[in-house]
């Protein structure tokens, strides 16, 4: 049987971050994953670092929102009407997580994540040997009427009150501040913490440092079980035999609730599914965009150009709907000047947002198993939130003091 200090199970960025910290923290560290590296949830995204999404997906209005767009096929939110018993009792404990009181409490802590990790990029840039796109330039949230409008100034007075620097800008400034943007919306909120990369390159460059660093990193090598003893995991089994380790972590994006179902602890999670059109083209802004009405983000990488979008609670599925791409592709034009996307010359993509039911990872280590960490259900934050997500699965691993106060985030809140 193999031996480690520390398995980490999920090869996404979560689980990447984690095993950077616990290598550079001195550890042992093997990583297992079932497909390919990183080719999960933390490839094809939007590349964003949001310190502005302080509002968690769980919030006022959301329900009565997402029921109006049930019905429309090419709406950014969607419900697939089954009878799940897991969806049903998911849908109840975030109907619950929906009100100002639990939003009030999430916005500082949410921020403090965001603000936390951006800060950490920035030694990841200096230290990983791909460079990886970042861009700290902000971010425009474009409206085209009078509901993106309010949107916008509610997101302008919320960030400023939690210390954030955001404000309005007419079509004409965001002409003058960005002229490769070609921005034909009405205009929009400026929010000046936000930053891009590219989320492969950055992937890239953990997966190299790691490899040089010594850390086993196994594709094609699915957890199929934790065996434990004595409340500890004292063996993780695998597609390609056991492996014992004093610490395991479980940061397996949305499969992560299925992993300790067995060990009795309850991380209700639905995926939220998400697509993302990625071309090569020269015509496109400098900023990257959020189209308020239409859901759409729009980052430029490197040279090409990404599209993402929507929000599908329709189970652990990849298929990919393309009314859903076109509706994402025709939104793009009414905000910003942009060529034609060939779709034949375009990637493609579709991803499973690990969605927790009140809006926040789990990040904690469980109070079951003294040697189980878990982090896992960072939802649309999750490129955002890895650095620091993986600092604190370090933190807790190596001396059980975290630099904050993560106990909104216990792993063990849903058990019983
Ligand atoms: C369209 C779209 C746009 C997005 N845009 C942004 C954005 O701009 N900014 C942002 O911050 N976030 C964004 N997100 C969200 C972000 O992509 C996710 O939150 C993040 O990638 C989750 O990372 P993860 O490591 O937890 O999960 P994943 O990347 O899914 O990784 C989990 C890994 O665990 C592996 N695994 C699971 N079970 C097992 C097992 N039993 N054995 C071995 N391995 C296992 C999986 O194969 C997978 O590789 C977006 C998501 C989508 C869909």
């Amino acid at each position: 049987m193999e031996q480690t200090d520390v398995v980490i199970v999920g090869s996404g960025a979560v689980g990447l971050c984690a095993a950077y910290y616990l290598k550079k923290s001195g550890c042992k560290v093997t990583i297992l994953e079932k497909g390919g590296i990183a080719d999960g949830c933390s490839s094809g995204n939007a590349g964003l670092i949001v310190p502005s999404h302080f509002v968690p997906l769980a919030a006022p209005g959301v329900i009565t929102q997402g029921l109006k767009w049930m019905f429309n096929p090419e709406s950014p939110f969607y419900i697939k009407p089954r009878f799940n018993s897991d969806l049903l009792s998911w849908l109840w404990k975030f109907s619950r997580s929906c009100n100002e009181a639990h939003v009030q409490r999430s916005m500082p802590l949410l921020r403090n994540l965001n603000m936390a990790s951006r800060s950490l990029f920035d030694e990841l840039e200096e230290v990983l040997p791909v460079n990886f796109d970042l861009e700290k330039l902000g971010l425009f949230l474009l409206y085209l009427g009078d509901k993106g409008y309010r949107e916008c100034i509610e997101m302008v007075e919320g960030a400023r009150e939690v210390g954030l620097n955001a404000i309005m800008k007419t079509q004409e400034e965001i002409r003058t501040i960005d002229p490769a943007m070609n921005c034909l919306a009405k205009g929009g909120a400026f929010l000046e913490e936000d930053a891009h990369f590219t989320p492969a390159k950055f992937n890239q460059g953990l997966l190299e440092w790691l490899r040089q660093e010594g850390v086993v990193i196994l594709p094609d090598t699915e957890v199929t079980g934790l065996l434990t003893s004595n409340k500890r995991i004292a063996e993780v089994e695998t597609s390609r035999g056991n492996f014992s380790a004093d610490e395991v972590v479980v940061a397996g994006g949305v499969w992560s609730e299925e992993l300790v179902k067995s060990l009795d602890i309850s991380i209700p999670m639905q995926a939220g599914k998400g697509y993302s059109v990625t071309y090569r083209t020269d015509v496109k802004p400098r900023y990257p965009l959020l189209l308020a009405e239409a859901k759409v983000a729009v980052t430029p990488m490197g040279e090409n150009l990404r599209l993402a979008g929507t929000m599908e609670l329709a189970g652990n599925d990849l298929s990919i709907n393309r009314r859903r791409i076109r509706a994402i592709l025709r939104a793009v034009p009414q905000y910003i000047k942009n060529e034609p996307v060939m779709l034949e010359d375009a990637q493609i993509w579709a991803g499973l947002r690990p969605c927790s039911p009140d809006g926040l990872p789990y990040i904690g280590r469980s109070k079951k198993f003294f040697n189980l960490t878990i982090a896992a259900g960072h939802a649309m934050i999750g490129m955002s939130t890895a650095p620091i997500s993986g600092k604190l699965v370090s933190e807790i691993i190596n001396d059980g003091k975290t630099g904050m106060d993560i106990s909104m985030l216990a792993v063990d809140r849903y058990s019983r």
